[in-house]
Parts: C-alpha cells; sequence; structure tokens
C-alpha cells in the first residue's frame, strides 16, 4: 500500500514496548502519537525492575536517543552478574554466567542493619531454589548506585526523579494452586507473607531469614498467566507488540525483552515504509511472521519453565539437579546447556 501520504503512527499503549517503538520512530523523523490509559506516571509503580537481556538492552540502544539509553544505564540496578540454583538447604547445584528467570513475591529492604544479617551469597547474583517437589523460589538482589534525580541530558525536562532506586532482594515463591491448600485471593500482605514463611519450613536458615524479614507490606500475590499462540492473521494497518499479542508468564523474564524486540523490529519495518522502500502492509506482514515466530517460542519456552518449577515429579527433580550439578562440574557442558537463558 504505497501513498505519497507521509506515514503518521499512533501507538495504543506507553508501556516498555510502546514506548521503545515511539522512541524509535520519533527519532528517525516517523511522525507517532502515543495514547496511554494512565494518568499518572506512578499509575501502575510496583516497585518491582526487571532483567533487561542483551536482546532487550540492544533494542533499547538503537531505539533510544544516547541522552535517554545513558540515562536508561544509570538507573540500572546492579544485579549481580552469573546466576545460581540451589536446593531448599542451600547447597549449590550450579552457577551461571547468564541470567534469566524472573518472578514476584515480597522485598527485603537492603538498609546497612538489614544487609549486615543476610548471607552475602545472596547478594551475588540471582538464584533459582529447588526444593525436592512442588515448589520452587527465585531471589534476585537489586542494588542501585544511581542517584534519586535523572542525570540532566539534552531532550530531558530537568528534575525528573527515578521512582525507587532503594536497594532490595527480592524473592518469589512459587507452587501450584492447590499446594497451598486454600484460595489466596483474598489474603492481605500480612498472610500472604505468613504464608510464604510456613511453606518454607525446613529450608536453611539464610533462605527463611530473607523471607521472616522481609516486610509483609511489599508481599504480593501474582496469579501465573499466559496466552494461547493463534495462528497468523491477515494484515491490516493494525498490528500488534508486547503482552497485547504473547503474554506470557515471568518465569523466564522475557516478556518485555521480547516485547523490546518486537518495538525494534517494527520500527525498522515503519521506517521502511516511511521511506518508501516497501509499502506498508508489506512491512507489518514481514514483522507479524517474524513476530508471532518469535514471540509465541517465548511463551512455549516460558511457560514449559514455569511447570518445571512446579512441578511434583521428586525424580523429575532428581534428574534435573543431578544435571544441574554435573553440568557445573563441567563448564564446557554448563556452556552448551545453558547457552540460550535469558534469550
Ligand atoms: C512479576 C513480573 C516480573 C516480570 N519480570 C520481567 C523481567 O525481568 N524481564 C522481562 O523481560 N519481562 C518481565 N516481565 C514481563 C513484562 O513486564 C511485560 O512483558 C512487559 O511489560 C510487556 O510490555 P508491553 O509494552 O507489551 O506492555 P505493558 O508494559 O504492560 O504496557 C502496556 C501499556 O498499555 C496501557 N494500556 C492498556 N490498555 C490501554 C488502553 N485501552 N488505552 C491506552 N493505553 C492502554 C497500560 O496502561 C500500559 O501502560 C515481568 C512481568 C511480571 C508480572
Amino acid at each position: 500500500m504505497a501513498t505519497n501520504t507521509p506515514l503518521q503512527a499512533i501507538v495504543a499503549g506507553g508501556g516498555i514496548g510502546g514506548l521503545a517503538l515511539a522512541n524509535g520512530l520519533r527519532r528517525a523523523g516517523v511522525a507517532v502519537r502515543v495514547h496511554e490509559r494512565e494518568v499518572q506516571r506512578t499509575d501502575r509503580l510496583q516497585g518491582f525492575r526487571i532483567h533487561v537481556n542483551p536482546h532487550g538492552s540492544a533494542a533499547l540502544h538503537e531505539l533510544l536517543s544516547p541522552a535517554l539509553f545513558d540515562a536508561f544505564v544509570a538507573a540500572s540496578g546492579k544485579g549481580g552478574n552469573g546466576f545460581g540454583f540451589v536446593t531448599e538447604q542451600f547447597d549449590r547445584l550450579v552457577d551461571f554466567d547468564a541470567t534469566g528467570i524472573v518472578t514476584i513475591s515480597g522485598k527485603y529492604a537492603l538498609t546497612d542493619a538489614a544487609r549486615d544479617r543476610l548471607d552475602p551469597r545472596l547478594l551475588t547474583h540471582p538464584w533459582s531454589v529447588i526444593p525436592p517437589s512442588g515448589c520452587g523460589m527465585f531471589i534476585a538482589p537489586h542494588e542501585f548506585t544511581a542517584p534519586a534525580a535523572v542525570p540532566a541530558a539534552e531532550g530531558l525536562p530537568p528534575g525528573l526523579l527515578f521512582d525507587d532506586t532503594r536497594s532490595y532482594v527480592f524473592w518469589a515463591f512459587a507452587a501450584k494452586r492447590e499446594r497451598f491448600g486454600t484460595d489466596l485471593t483474598e489474603f492481605t500482605p500480612a498472610r500472604l507473607h505468613a504464608t510464604a514463611d510456613r511453606m518454607t519450613t525446613g529450608w536453611a536458615p539464610e533462605l527463611r531469614h530473607l523471607v521472616a524479614e522481609s516486610d509483609p507490606a511489599t508481599t504480593t500475590l501474582i496469579p501465573i498467566k499466559t496466552s494461547v499462540p493463534i495462528p497468523r492473521w491477515t494484515t491490516t494497518n493494525v498490528t500488534l507488540l508486547g503482552d497485547a499479542i504473547h503474554s506470557m508468564t515471568p518465569f523466564a523474564g522475557i516478556g518485555a525483552n521480547t516485547a523490546r524486540r518486537d518495538a525494534q523490529l517494527l520500527c525498522r519495518m515503519l521506517i521502511s515504509a516511511d521511506r518508501r522502500e516497501r509499502g506498508l502492509l508489506a512491512a507489518l506482514d514481514s514483522y507479524e511472521a517474524a513476530m508471532t515466530d518469535y514471540g509465541f517460542a517465548a511463551v512455549r519456552t516460558s511457560l514449559s519453565t514455569a511447570e518445571r518449577s512446579v512441578a511434583d515429579g521428586r525424580l523429575g527433580r532428581m534428574m534435573g539437579k543431578l544435571v544441574l550439578r554435573t553440568a557445573g562440574a563441567i563448564p564446557p557442558m554448563k556452556r552448551r546447556v545453558f547457552a540460550d537463558l535469558g534469550a
């Protein structure tokens, strides 16, 4: 659909993917408007940060102005390098050079006193705790050195403040609904906190301390949902990106990174349409073909990671731990087995 009318993009939703796309289009001189439902910047502020993998970072590097990218880097938390798996007794199974899985439950605030009481290993990098069966826990340190104010940069209004740059360690206990023995949906944060504490009875003291000493008010319940892959549709001039088409569980920590990948690819396609290098529908069709492919692959990866994390079978878990221990002891095997983690 090549016309002489300049391209006009409308982005519905100024979230992680939509804003990345709008930034990229604006940098390239393509007319774009963003319509966002929430009125206040802090309306959906949950105080948890997300893991940005190399795909997400490369997309932001391409789409943001250098000043905004520098501001993003300056505001990034220090989560530590690598990744580790431990048993519920905090026995090490294997470490990673790359990271991946993320979900949410509670926050252990890293005040000076609380930091002294915490096992320092918990601050080195994210950990996945693998008990004998039926549940799992993800732990990740988030330490910030960035000042509360956004660094001055061209194109940014002066005096901007970041929302939440206090350091903390987050933990997320996951299990199938029936394992809790009760419906948690009406539970207050304090009751959720007490439930997580009860469910981790018998775990290593270092892990129990993390849960027990977290502020109960930070505890949140997140029912895990996933989209169901659908067949390709006929391309029109309305398309989708991010969670709007391939929402996934948070277990692999790739939802936002996939949304940014969409934004990067869609931006390239819209720029090529704007420059008349190809028709708009042909450009969108190429985007949708690629996006549904890698997007739904990410949905499947994320779902199987979630299911494995809460699987009941003791034998499967024992085998899994054996693989992790073996991989941890043999570096070439470790590299091969975990090559795609966080991709
Ligand atoms: C607990 C948890 C942890 C996660 N951790 C990670 C992680 O570590 N790494 C990672 O890559 N991903 C992570 N994710 C996933 C990630 O948050 C999402 O995949 C990502 O936010 C999707 O981006 P998006 O732009 O598609 O949607 P969103 O960021 O949700 O943005 C959508 C926007 O659209 C707006 N909107 C909705 N309806 C309308 C409307 N009708 N009109 C106008 N605006 C509208 C919303 O207000 C919102 O601002 C996590 C998710 C959860 C729940």
